[in-house]
């Protein structure tokens, strides 16, 4: 999907830091997720917690507020490319996004979905990466809201540090600031 790709100006950028990069072993250097997990600025980066198997990134370019991507460190996009236990880790903490986006967003309900192929939208289909959407009473409906008619009223460096201090109650200060490393 469209929000999900890079602008083109960003792109060239983007593929020279990765061709400085050391990624993963199978990573993309073509893949915003592969870049992210081996640097260090995590909140530049929009990457709010890293699990043992997978992680969670902010969405650059939302359908709505809140609206986050659980993935796993690894790059491949099929379900069955992915362990058992990354799917559970997954779910698992996909259970507990819920619980903090219900508890400190006051979300009202979820779309929780993964599009599987390019032919699906996925926009990084090399990667598999799992939505979270928070839907409000009221808010636009998610139809409208995929064709591009986003209402955002909270901004993403805040959204970045209520999820990071509801999913790092142990981080620093420094880390909650974004001066950490
Ligand atoms: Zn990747």
């Amino acid at each position: 999907m469209e929000y999900i790709k890079n602008r083109p100006v960003d792109r060239v950028r983007e593929l020279e830091e990765a061709s400085r990069l050391t990624l993963r072993p199978g990573g993309d250097p073509g893949c915003f997720m592969c870049r992210a997990v081996v640097q260090t600025n995590d909140r530049e980066n929009l990457i709010v917690y890293r699990g043992e198997r997978v992680f969670v990134v902010l969405n650059r370019y939302p359908y709505n507020n809140g609206h986050l991507l659980v993935a796993p460190y690894n790059h491949a996009g099929r379900l069955d490319e992915h362990e058992p236990v990354v799917h559970f880790e997954t779910m698992s903490l996909t259970t507990r996004l819920v619980q903090v986006m219900e508890r400190d967003l006051k979300a009202h309900g979820f779309n929780i979905g993964v599009n599987l192929g390019a032919v699906a939208g996925a926009g990084v289909p090399g990667h598999l990466h799992w939505h979270i959407v928070p839907r409000w009473n009221g808010d636009v409906n998610y139809m409208p809201s995929i064709a591009g008619t986003r209402i955002i009223s909270q901004s993403l460096e805040a959204l970045y540090d209520i999820m990071h201090r509801a999913l790092n109650p142990t981080a620093s200060a420094a880390d909650q600031l974004g001066t950490g490393t």
